[in-house]
């Protein structure tokens, strides 16, 4: 992954774990862009990888809009040429709610951002990869992609879903040189979960669910990115692989 002419993609690269994929690419020398809804935490993160020594601009799209998705795959076409690894990690947490309580708009919109989003995401970008002789897209699910959690069905369900699109889409690509994967990542201490983590008991329920003792970081799910978009993962495809601080061994 040295060759500085290879190019990424990583959205909701404005905060949190998208934030640390974005900067461990650029430490791999590949030009990334960044992508999110937030337009002024995403121009200050690209310009922290570009102030660190990186290649890195930021491109405003949200990803339940196919049109932002596709203008996002041809924005990195015009600017690169090409497109060889993307990471679409852009989600919510969404409204809490048991299943009968949880409202229409909110299941609509977690399940357009967090699952649609991905499909929209790799529909443009895999044509782009094939011009590129392949390349490798890293989706993010949860372990909520593969246990129940109450009061989440829509981000399980979505969070499911995007293990099986993965699979599906690893399939039919991987003849052709694209490698396609989820990462599972645990409850990892980003702005997603400072809400749960500022209330002492929920803190420490939380923290009780993984068998190491504390929530991840995020530099520890983009290490795992790292190198399932790298060559040394050249015979992974089509897999789900938790960083979870054994959440789910339990
Ligand atoms: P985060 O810190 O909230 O970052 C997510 C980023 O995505 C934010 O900048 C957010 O912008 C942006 N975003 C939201 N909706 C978007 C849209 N429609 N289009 C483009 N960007 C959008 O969250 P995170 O914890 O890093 O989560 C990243 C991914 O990891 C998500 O898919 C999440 O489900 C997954 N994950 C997180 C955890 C965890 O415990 N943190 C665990 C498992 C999986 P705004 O802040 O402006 O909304």
């Amino acid at each position: 992954m040295n060759s500085p002419q290879k190019v990424a993609i990583v959205t909701g690269a404005a905060s949190g774990i998208g934030k640390s994929v974005a900067e461990r690419y650029a430490q791999e020398g590949v030009a990334v862009v960044l992508s999110d809804v937030n337009q002024e935490l995403g121009t200050q993160a690209a310009e922290q990888i570009r102030q660190a020594g990186g290649q890195a601009t930021f491109v405003l799209a949200d990803v339940s809009r196919p049109t932002d998705c596709e203008q996002m795959v041809a924005f990195v076409l015009e600017h690169h040429g090409r497109l060889d690894y993307a990471c679409n990690n852009a989600g919510i947490g969404g409204e809490q709610n048991h299943t009968a309580d949880l409202s229409i708009e909110g299941w609509q919109q977690i399940l357009a951002i967090n699952l649609s989003g991905i499909f929209y995401c790799m529909k443009y970008q895999i044509p782009a990869m094939l011009k590129s002789d392949g390349g490798a897209i890293v989706n993010m699910a949860s372990i909520l992609g593969q246990v129940g959690f109450a009061g989440a069905a829509g981000y399980v369900a979505a969070k499911h879903g995007v293990v099986g699109l993965t699979q599906a889409a690893a399939l039919e690509y991987a003849p052709q040189g694209i490698r396609i994967n989820a990462v599972g990542p645990g409850f990892i201490s980003t702005p997603m979960i400072h809400e749960l983590e500022e209330n002492p008991e929920l803190n420490s329920a939380l923290v009780a669910l993984h068998p190491i003792g504390r929530l991840g970081r995020s530099e520890e799910v983009a290490e795992l990115v790292i190198w399932l978009s790298s060559e040394k993962a050249s015979f992974v495809t089509g897999a789900y692989y938790p960083v979870d601080g054994g959440y789910l061994a339990r």
